[in-house]
């Protein structure tokens, strides 16, 4: 692997918008290549030189322990919570510790600004990404927009500003290339707070699926997939549309993810020092991933905001995962009665907690790797990471 050690970025030209990517429709649109950063791209791209292993051991100073069940799926780790804010942010994703933890660190002068996505005047998600400076704009960047956004856009700002200490909050495919250009953006110190992320979509596809899926695709303020199997829509209104994910029209469905996202196999963002989601919890909790003593630093400080408890896990994922592999292939859609009694039995007997994350994640990454399997055989080898190979090889997959 080549290491990044020279100085000659400044020199390089960021792509027009628009203009064709040089992962081409693997593309993700991290945003790196609108800047000069471009000049690392074949290093820092995830889709053309796939690098978790190698990055995980320098950001978390060990690799991964692929013999340990939760460290092979939920990546390197000293611990892992349950937690909701104990007066949650009106209008967050889930209660706002993202937001939170963002907050505190400006206030207490731990950086001087925070990269984060606001969505644009026109289109509450079409994204917007900035460097925030104020608490203000960081609240302002709360709730997901959940389509492919290019966060890394305003590196070029940060090495221009002279700041020196700054919070990246992002998802997995950004924040690998973030981690393999961190050397050269004249930084102190680096914070990464993370997300997980899964079939994310463009703005169009995303348009697609709120009018296939919800009965009121204009009023949609945000929606997530929840862990009792059912698409949880918020409304203007405040009213909570509720969908089983049995119900969804996988026919239709099935071409609106973005190609980088069906070759994704970082659905929980291994290269960030804390990982904030919902999968490893139980229901309506938030899940925090600890990766080493920087997350740490940063839970401690949003800690008595919390109500916490231990993960949990429940049930038995595997026979779930095989049928569903065999039922997306076949794009079968259930009658939505059926689709809701399923989802009322599964939500009672079903994989609950830490176990609820490895569904997920045995659902998502057996779906990908026949998706480059498929499409893109040539990268496959190189382009899955070892610890997806192991998850995959658990299930029987059709040609
Ligand atoms: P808030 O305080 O509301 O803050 C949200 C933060 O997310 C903001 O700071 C904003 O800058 C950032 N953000 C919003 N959209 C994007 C984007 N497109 N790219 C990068 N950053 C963004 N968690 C799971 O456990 N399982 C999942 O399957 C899962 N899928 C996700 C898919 C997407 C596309 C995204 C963006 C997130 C996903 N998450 C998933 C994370 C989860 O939905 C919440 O974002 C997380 O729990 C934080 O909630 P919060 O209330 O603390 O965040
Ligand atoms: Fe460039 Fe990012 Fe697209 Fe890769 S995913 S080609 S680094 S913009
Ligand atoms: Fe990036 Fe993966 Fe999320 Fe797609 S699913 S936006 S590739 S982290």
């Amino acid at each position: 692997m080549t290491s990044i050690d020279t100085n000659k970025h400044k020199k390089a030209k960021a792509l027009k918008p628009g203009s064709v990517r040089p992962a081409k429709e693997l593309c993700s649109e991290c945003g790196l290549c609108d800047t000069y950063y471009i000049h690392y791209v074949k290093e820092a791209c995830a889709f053309i030189t796939q690098r978790i292993d190698e990055l995980e051991t320098s950001t978390h100073n060990r690799p991964r322990n692929l013999e340990d069940e939760n460290e092979l799926y939920f990546g390197v780790h000293q611990e892992m919570i349950a937690a909701r804010k104990i007066q949650p942010i009106e209008g967050a994703q889930w209660t706002g510790i993202v937001s939170t933890i963002a907050i505190e660190m400006l206030n207490r002068g731990l950086v001087e600004g925070v990269v984060c996505v606001q969505n644009s005047k026109e289109d509450r998600f079409q994204p917007m990404p900035i460097i925030a400076r104020t608490p203000e704009e960081i609240l302002a960047a709360k709730v997901n927009k959940p389509t492919l956004s290019p966060n890394l856009s305003v590196l070029e700002q940060i090495e221009k500003s002279g700041m020196k200490r700054l919070l990246v909050i992002g998802v997995g495919c950004q924040i690998q290339a973030l981690r393999a250009v961190e050397k050269k953006l004249g930084l102190e110190k680096l914070y990464v707070l993370g997300t997980p992320c899964v079939d994310n979509v463009t703005r169009a596809g995303l348009q697609k699926f709120l009018e296939t899926t919800s009965r009121s695709p204009e009023t949609v303020v945000s929606y997530e997939f929840m862990q009792d199997f059912r698409v949880h829509f918020k409304h203007e209104d405040g009213s909570v549309e509720k969908v089983p994910f049995f119900g969804l029209k996988t026919n239709v469905l099935k071409d609106i993810f973005a190609p980088s996202c069906m070759s994704c196999f970082d659905y929980v963002n291994s290269l960030a020092d804390i990982v904030v989601g919902y999968m490893g919890a139980p229901f309506n909790w938030q899940w925090i991933v600890v990766r080493n003593d920087t997350g740490k630093e940063m839970l401690e400080l949003v800690k008595d905001q919390l109500h916490t408890q231990s993960v949990m896990s429940k049930g038995d994922r595997k026979a779930a995962v095989q049928q569903g592999i065999e039922a997306y292939d076949k794009a079968v859609t259930l009658p939505m009665w059926v689709a809701k009694l399923m989802g009322v039995v599964i939500d009672k007997i079903g994989p609950q907690g830490l176990e609820y994350g490895k569904f997920s994640m045995d659902s998502h990454f057996t779906r990908n790797y026949l998706y480059v399997k498929r499409n893109h055989p040539e990268k496959l080898e190189d382009h899955v990471p070892e610890f997806a190979k192991r998850i995959v090889a658990q299930y029987k997959l059709p040609e």
